[in-house]
């Protein structure tokens, strides 16, 4: 048996496609039912639905052979343990730091002023402002990062973005991109031995069913 962990949601809307090429289908509705443990069209393959931020944990400890994780959750897991073959190019975004409308950021980046940052993405926006020699206080939260600005809990956050509108809904604007972000196939190794030809071709299927690169 071979089990793949999906989180909800984009993620696993868009990889349906992905598996669909690998002669994979979800054999039940997802949607109705409330199951955590998905039968697909191969008897041999099973999916299971994790949390978005759980599925490099479930990998890593063998709870799932394979899974589909956004390169944001990854960076911040540490991906220890993981083999990363191949970039899925679906959930695409990225990664950029956003401000209220009435902040100078650029003069408060060259007054050399400590910013205080509020994300969910604590080790990418550290390395991302010591890398600009920027000092920060960072605020954990685990989520709502828009709000933390429009409160006065902090000057800045690291988000993700992808068409701009809840930034634009909450009178933020995006004044640095950090990095694209996309999702990612990551394999436990073990697994990777023990079970080699079966994950093989499911890379092998998920590889030549990506969507194009853009222009
Ligand atoms: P948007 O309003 O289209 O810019 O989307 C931004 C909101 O959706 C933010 O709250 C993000 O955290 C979330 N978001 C956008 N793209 C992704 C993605 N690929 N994976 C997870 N969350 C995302």
């Amino acid at each position: 048996m071979i089990t793949l962990a999906l989180s909800k949601g984009r993620i696993f809307d868009e990889s349906l496609p992905l598996l669909k090429a690998a002669g994979i289908e979800i054999a039940e509705d997802s949607e109705s039912s409330r199951r955590l443990i998905l039968a697909t069209t191969r008897p041999d393959v099973r999916v299971v639905l994790v949390r978005a931020t759980d599925v490099p944990t479930y990998v890593q400890h063998g709870g799932a052979d394979l899974g589909v994780a956004g390169l944001d959750v990854l960076l911040e897991h540490g991906g220890q343990g993981l083999y990363q073959p191949l970039d899925l190019r679906i959930a695409q975004c990225r990664m950029s730091v956003a401000v209220r409308a009435d902040f100078d950021y650029a003069a408060a980046v060259k007054q050399g002023s400590r910013i205080r940052v509020a994300t969910k993405y604590v080790s990418v926006a550290r390395d991302h402002f010591a890398d600009k020699g920027v000092h920060v206080d960072l605020i954990k939260l685990y989520g709502s990062m828009e709000l933390a600005p429009l409160t006065g809990l902090a000057d800045a956050i690291v988000d993700l973005v992808s068409t701009g509108s809840t930034l634009a809904a909450n009178r933020l604007v995006e004044v640095e991109r950090i990095m694209d972000i996309s999702s990612r196939l990551v394999v436990n190794q073990a697994a990777l031995k023990l079970k080699q030809q079966p994950i093989r071709r499911i890379i092998e299927a998920f590889e030549s069913a990506l969507p194009g690169l853009p222009a």
